[in-house]
C-alpha cells in the first residue's frame, strides 16, 4: 500500500480538495494523510495566544470569523443537501470545541488540542466529500495510533501495533484518510509532531506499514539541484540518496522536513516528491540507492558564522578540541562546519544567541576571530572519496570566489564551501555552470 500525504496548500480550498480527490480515486488502496488548510494552524496559534492572554472576547471572533469561512467552504466543497448538511455538522462540532477551549482556564494542554483542530476538520471534510463521490473511503483517527514515548520521539512500536490495529478493523475501504501532525503524548494527551509534522507522519505511516511508497505532495515539481530564487536555469532531480536529501533539507532546500526522512530511510520505504499541480510529472524519488558518480544538487545556508581558535597550546596536544567542544556544548549551540589545523580550528554555528559568552570563554584558549554574514554552499551527490575529480570540478567552480572553509569527507554524500553571504549568488551560479551545464 502507499502512503499519500497532501499538504496544506493542497487541500487550502474546496477546489483543492476537489483536486485531491480526483488524484487518489484511481482505484488503489492507499493511506491518505492530510495537514490542515494553509492558514488553519497559524490562526490556531492566533487563538491560543488570546486565549493565554484571558481575551476570550479576541478569540471569539476570530473563532467566529474562521467558521464563517469554513462554512463556505463547505457549501462550494459538497454537491448534495445531505452532504451539505453533514459538512456543516462536522464543522459545528468542531469549533463548539473550540469555544469551549474559551470558558475555562488555559494551559498548554488546551492549545494542543486547540491545534490539532485544524488536521481534524481537513480530514473530516475531505473523507466526507470522497463518500460524497460513492468511494469507499474512511478515516484513520490519529489520535488513536500516532504517538510519542516519554522522550518526545514517535513510539514506532506502538504506532505499528495501533495502526495495524485500526486497519484490520476496516479492512475493506479503499482509501484511509487520517491527519498529519497530530499525536498523543507518552501520558496520552493530545499533542502534535511540530510544525510541519505531516510529513513526519507520513513517513512514520510507511515505516509502520512497510508501504511500497511515500508520497509528498506539493506545488513543485520535485528537488531543484540548484535555488531557482538565485540562480537561471535549475532542473529538478529525479533520484536522491536518503543522505542527499537530508543534506539538501538542512541547506534549506524547503521541500521536506528533515526529520521526515529518517523513519523512512532505516525502513527502506522511498520517498516520492510529487507536485500537484503537474500530477503526471516525475518529481523526486528519495531512496537508499546512490547514483554513482553523480553530483546533484547545490544548496545554501545563510547567516553562518565562523569562529577561530588559535593557540600554540594546540600543537601536538590532545583534548584540545574537546574543550573547544564542550563550550559550544554548555551553550547548547551545535556547530556545523569544522576545519582544524596543527595550530587551530575553525568552527560555524548558525544561532548565535550565546555568541558572546562563547567567545569569551574560548578567549582562554587562544586567539579568536569571527567571521559573520557567511553562508555555507553545499555541494550534494556521490562524493565518495576515491571517485577522482568530482571534489576538484567542484572547486574549480570556486577560483573566483573567496573560500573561508572547504569540509569534504566527512560524509560520502557532500563537500561544503564558507563564503561570505555576499558571494552566495556567484558561487552557487558558477557551481551551477560547472556541474550541470
Ligand atoms: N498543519 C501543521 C502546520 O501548519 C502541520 C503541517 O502542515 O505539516 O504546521
Ligand atoms: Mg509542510
Amino acid at each position: 500500500m502507499k502512503v499519500l500525504k497532501f499538504g496544506g496548500t493542497s487541500v487550502g480550498s474546496a477546489q483543492r480538495m476537489k483536486d485531491v480527490a480526483q488524484l487518489i480515486m484511481d482505484g488503489e488502496r492507499k493511506i491518505v494523510v492530510l495537514s490542515a488548510m494553509s492558514g488553519t494552524t497559524n490562526t490556531l496559534v492566533e487563538i491560543s495566544e488570546y486565549l493565554y492572554r484571558k481575551n476570550a472576547e479576541g478569540a471569539n471572533d476570530i473563532i467566529n470569523r474562521l467558521e464563517s469561512k469554513y462554512r463556505r467552504h463547505v457549501d462550494e466543497l459538497y454537491a448534495t443537501d445531505e452532504y451539505k448538511q453533514k459538512g456543516l455538522e462536522l464543522i459545528r462540532y468542531h469549533f463548539d470545541e473550540l469555544r469551549a477551549h474559551t470558558k475555562d482556564i488555559f494551559t498548554l494542554f488546551d492549545e494542543k488540542a486547540v491545534l490539532a483542530e485544524g488536521e481534524l476538520i481537513s480530514t473530516g471534510m475531505v473523507n466526507l466529500y470522497l463518500q460524497e463521490q460513492g468511494v469507499n473511503s474512511v478515516l484513520l483517527p490519529a489520535l488513536e495510533y500516532m504517538r510519542t514515548d516519554k522522550n518526545a520521539e514517535p513510539d514506532a512500536t506502538y504506532i505499528r501495533e495501533k495502526l495495524l490495529e485500526q486497519l484490520e478493523q476496516q479492512p475493506d475501504a479503499d482509501i484511509y484518510i487520517t491527519q498529519g501532525f497530530i499525536c498523543r503524548n507518552a501520558y496520552g494527551e493530545i499533542d502534535n509532531l511540530q510544525r510541519g509534522g505531516s510529513d513526519y507522519t507520513a513517513s512514520l505511516i510507511g515505516a509502520a506499514i512497510k508501504a511500497e511508497e511515500i508520497q509528498i505532495w506539493t506545488d513543485i515539481d520535485g528537488m531543484h539541484n540548484n535555488d531557482p530564487r538565485f540562480v537561471d536555469h535549475t532542473a529538478p532531480v529525479r533520484n536522491l540518496h536518503f543522505e542527499e536529501a537530508a543534506e539538501l533539507a538542512y541547506f534549506g532546500a524547503k521541500i521536506l522536513h528533515p526529520t521526515c526522512i529518517q523513519p523512512a530511510k532505516f525502513a527502506h520505504i522511498p520517498v516520492r516528491l510529487l507536485n500537484t499541480m503537474d500530477p503526471k510529472a516525475p518529481g523526486t524519488l528519495i531512496s537508499n540507492e546512490t547514483e554513482l558518480h553523480k553530483i546533484k544538487a547545490v544548496a545554501a545556508k545563510d547567516n553562518i558564522t565562523a569562529i577561530k581558535i588559535k593557540s600554540g597550546r594546540m600543537l601536538l596536544a590532545y583534548g584540545f578540541l574537546r574543550k573547544v567542544f564542550e563550550i559550544f556544548e554548555s551553550f547548547h549551540t551545535s556547530i556545523d562546519m569544522i576545519c582544524t589545523s596543527e595550530v587551530g580550528v575553525s568552527v560555524t554555528i548558525d544561532n548565535t544567541s550565546h555568541l558572546a559568552e562563547i567567545l569569551d570563554e574560548l578567549r582562554k584558549f587562544g586567539t579568536v576571530t569571527v567571521d559573520s554574514n557567511m553562508c555555507i554552499i553545499c555541494v550534494v551527490g556521490d562524493l565518495d572519496w576515491e571517485n577522482v575529480g568530482f571534489e576538484a570540478k567542484a572547486l574549480d567552480a570556486m577560483r573566483e570566489i573567496p573560500v573561508r572553509m572547504i569540509s569534504f569527507g566527512g560524509s560520502n554524500y557532500n563537500i561544503s564551501f564558507l563564503v561570505r553571504q555576499e558571494d552566495k549568488k556567484r558561487a552557487l551560479q558558477a557551481l551551477s555552470d560547472e556541474l550541470f551545464s
